[in-house]
């Protein structure tokens, strides 16, 4: 299986976000890429290699133009407005209800409109590395396209909540959906299963009025887990695409067996939906003990979950989306690829 990989997502390099009214060390730290990369290549899983450009065309398919725009500027207009540039750039009011943001010219303003948590600094390297990215899972698309029957997309900064216009945890493109549409403008037919542990709210918010990609999410609860404010069961899609959303949240400390059936229920929705190719955003926070978890997998369930993924019988993409125990990330992500290939 082909990997595509840019070391430039070194450049969105922060010390700190905020959780629980603190400023906490960030968890989204550049080892995370680099530990999965030494795990792709200690597996022997295939060739790395580096994105091609696609320019802003296949991005501006599912963000708008305005939103780049302003991650574009951000850092420069952040360091223009404050004068120093060795903080994070974090948004400090947001717009909420009976507010009206009439005005986001200036970056504070911007920062509050676009972002939609404390999480997710930009730094100076922020944008580049999201670019890159994208152009990783862009690149990865392309295999898929030209016959391959997987790639693996090894982004950061991961993309499922980024939306179309509005980043955060973590996320500032949507490198999945980005792809997805990708496909889907040359053709093929795609459902969406996303298996991090938290809710791909961005991702079923850029195809939630559509009936030509399903999007599927498996996901901790969002009455306890983030994102809070989306991924429960009764959002089923809009309009056209009424129907074509699936969310399976999960409890608290869920194990493989109750992970595995909801899988079951995914594969079958899947199925029914009778897709060509499949997108997989890929987080291991579902490991035991993940600083961002909350579920109880380890060892050989992501194997498992690799299996049961093959099972579904598609061209298959995947991005790297969540993981923040570094001592597993590297060995979860290479077991669920080697699962995937040796089904
Ligand atoms: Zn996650």
């Amino acid at each position: 299986m082909k990997t595509v990989y840019s070391p430039l997502h070194l450049s969105h390099a922060h010390a700190h976000e905020f959780e629980g009214g603190q400023l906490i060390a960030a968890k989204d730290v550049p080892a995370r890429a680099e530990l999965v990369l030494d795990a792709i290549r200690g597996r022997g899983i295939g060739p790395v290699l580096a994105p091609q450009h696609f320019g802003n065309v296949p991005i501006l398919r599912v963000h708008t133009a305005e939103f780049i725009h302003v991650l574009e500027q951000a850092w420069a207009r952040w360091v223009g407005k404050h004068g120093y540039d060795n903080r994070e750039a974090f948004p400090s009011a947001w717009p909420a209800r009976g507010m009206a943001p009439k005005h986001i010219e200036d970056i504070e303003a911007a920062l509050g409109y676009y972002a939609f948590d404390t999480a997710t600094p930009i730094v100076a390297g922020t944008w580049t590395a999201a670019r890159h990215a994208a152009d990783c899972a862009l690149t990865a698309a392309e295999f898929v396209l030209h016959g391959e029957r997987a790639a693996f997309a090894l982004c950061r900064p991961p993309g499922h909540h980024a939306a179309g216009d509005t980043y955060g945890g973590y996320c500032f493109l949507n490198n999945a959906a980005i792809a997805a549409q990708h496909l889907t403008d040359r053709g093929r037919r795609v459902a969406i299963l996303d298996v991090d542990m938290h809710h791909g709210n961005g991702t079923q918010a850029i195809f939630y009025g559509r009936d030509d990609v399903l999007t599927v999410s498996l996901h901790g609860d969002p009455a306890t887990y983030y994102p809070h404010f989306s991924g429960f069961t009764d959002e089923t899609g809009e309009g056209a695409g009424e129907g074509f959303n699936l969310n399976l949240p999960l409890p608290a400390n869920t194990l493989w067996p109750a992970y595995a059936q909801a899988i079951e229920v995914a594969a079958e929705r899947i199925r029914a939906f009778a897709p060509d190719t499949l997108v997989v955003p890929l987080g291991v926070d579902t490991v035991v003990d993940d600083p961002a978890g909350g579920f109880r997998l380890e060892g050989a369930d992501y194997t498992r979950l690799g299996v049961a993924l093959a099972k579904l019988k598609l061209p298959t993409l995947f991005t790297m989306e969540g993981g923040y125990r570094l001592d597993t990330l590297g060995p979860a992500v290479a077991d669920v690829l080697t699962g995937f290939e040796g089904a």
